[in-house]
């Protein structure tokens, strides 16, 4: 077994990043959407800059380059990413409690009595005998992504001290708002990092990565109706949310979230608000194959186009926008990235379990812009709820995982 990452200084630092409350804001249109994810940003950059070797950049916008000079350039620059924001489904200000040598059974959240029991959660069983953080039950942990900062700070502290331990430039970034739309993806110069290719880790249980993920894009159509006296209204009133209705009705029935897995695409009605005289609809456009999610972009034209000849091209506008991408495309072009985050679990005695992900991440913004990111796992589990919990062994072996994609890049087997 590898132990350059120590079990206790990890958790140390995670649980230090957890007493920061880095809740994103929705409804706050500025980046970072709440002030304490700069703090949460500057907290990292004194840590690594304490080392003496790591130059770090705090930017207004909180987005943070934390930067490690090579001690080998023939090696490939890499870019570590993790998110500074917690999702606003809770705020992220618990109390961690951490359950010693976990031997079965539910586990309780002091401050709620809320459990978290293996007949839900049937995962529990795989970490019997191991450390486990969970919340107190008041929020939800922040593991999603902090346990990410957590094990890069780590995996760049452990190659400061070890300068037999060769390395290309190695950056961490910290990217604020990922819950909230991947704001802090879309604002980063991608190729002003000048890397050769970049690692998320944002998602799930020890050994899974992610191998693609889908397109995504959204509608929003605005209907402008005509109102009129109920009592004298036949041939002149005009229902916008009659409309809006007609736009409903003739989506695929078929393909909508609750009845669609796997690689299968939808269209999602997410909002639909408004009176007789004006409506919007919100509408999500999900696919895996470009194709696919270009025609699902003509349905909706063509469906609208209908409408339009009936009710006037003035009075009902489509604004189409796309707001992530597939990273299949970015990876396929750079076989080594995978095939080297395969063979970093299998050194690590992890086995590899590749995923399909239905939604995104930092590095579907990323990886279109210019820099392939495969997305690896924190070891956490049910995120974005109260009972997101963290083996004290996955967050560890993460940053193991950072190490030895590094330690690979130097012989061929990454980029
Ligand atoms: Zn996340």
């Amino acid at each position: 077994m590898k132990t350059r990452i120590d079990a206790e200084q990890i958790v140390n630092t995670f649980l230090g990043y957890t007493t920061i409350n880095t809740t994103a804001e929705p409804g706050n249109p500025h980046l970072p959407s709440s002030d304490n994810q700069r703090q949460l940003a500057q907290r990292v950059a004194d840590e690594l800059s304490s080392t003496g070797s790591v130059k770090a950049q705090v930017a207004d916008n909180a987005i943070t380059t934390l930067s490690l000079a090579a001690n080998c350039p023939e090696m490939p620059a890499i870019v570590f990413f993790a998110h500074l924001d917690t999702a606003p489904d809770h705020t992220s200000d618990t109390q961690a409690q951490r359950v010693k040598n976990y031997q079965g059974g539910d586990i309780v959240l002091p401050a709620t009595g809320e459990v978290i029991s293996p007949a839900a959660f049937p995962e529990l069983q795989h970490y019997l005998g191991q450390d486990i953080i969970t919340t107190d039950g008041s929020s939800l942990l922040g593991a999603d992504d902090k346990a990410a900062i957590a094990a890069a700070v780590e995996a760049i502290r452990y190659m400061t001290v070890t300068p037999d331990f060769k390395h290309g430039e190695i950056k961490l970034v910290l990217l604020p708002d990922e819950e909230i739309g991947i704001r802090g993806a879309k604002a980063l110069d991608v190729p002003g990092l000048n890397a050769d290719f970049g690692i998320c880790l944002d998602c799930c249980g020890v050994g899974e990565y992610v191998i693609e993920n889908w397109y995504a894009g959204s509608a929003k159509i605005t209907f402008k109706g005509v109102t009129a006296h109920p009592m004298s209204a036949k041939g002149k009133l005009v229902n916008a949310l009659l409309m809006a209705n007609d736009v409903i009705n003739a989506l695929p029935v078929a393909e909508r979230p609750e009845l669609t897995e796997g690689r299968e695409g939808y269209f999602w009605v997410q909002k639909l608000a408004g009176d007789t005289a004006c409506a919007t609809l919100d509408l999500a456009i999900r696919d895996f194959e470009s194709d696919s999610y270009q025609n699902r972009k003509s349905t909706l034209q063509t469906i609208i186009d209908r409408l339009q000849s009936r009710f006037g091209r003035e009075n009902i506008i489509l604004e189409l926008s796309d707001t992530y991408g597939n990273v299949k495309e970015g990876l396929d072009k750079n076989p080594v990235i995978l095939a080297s985050v395969q063979q970093a679990m299998l050194n690590l005695g992890i086995t590899p379990k590749p995923l399909i992900m239905r939604g995104g991440y930092d590095g579907s913004v990323i990886t279109p812009a210019g820099l392939p990111t495969v997305n690896i796992f924190t070891g956490a589990h049910n995120f974005h709820s109260t009972t997101e919990f963290i083996p004290v062994e996955s967050l560890r072996l993460s940053g193991e995982m950072l190490l030895e994609i590094v330690e690979l890049s130097g012989k061929g087997t990454a980029a």
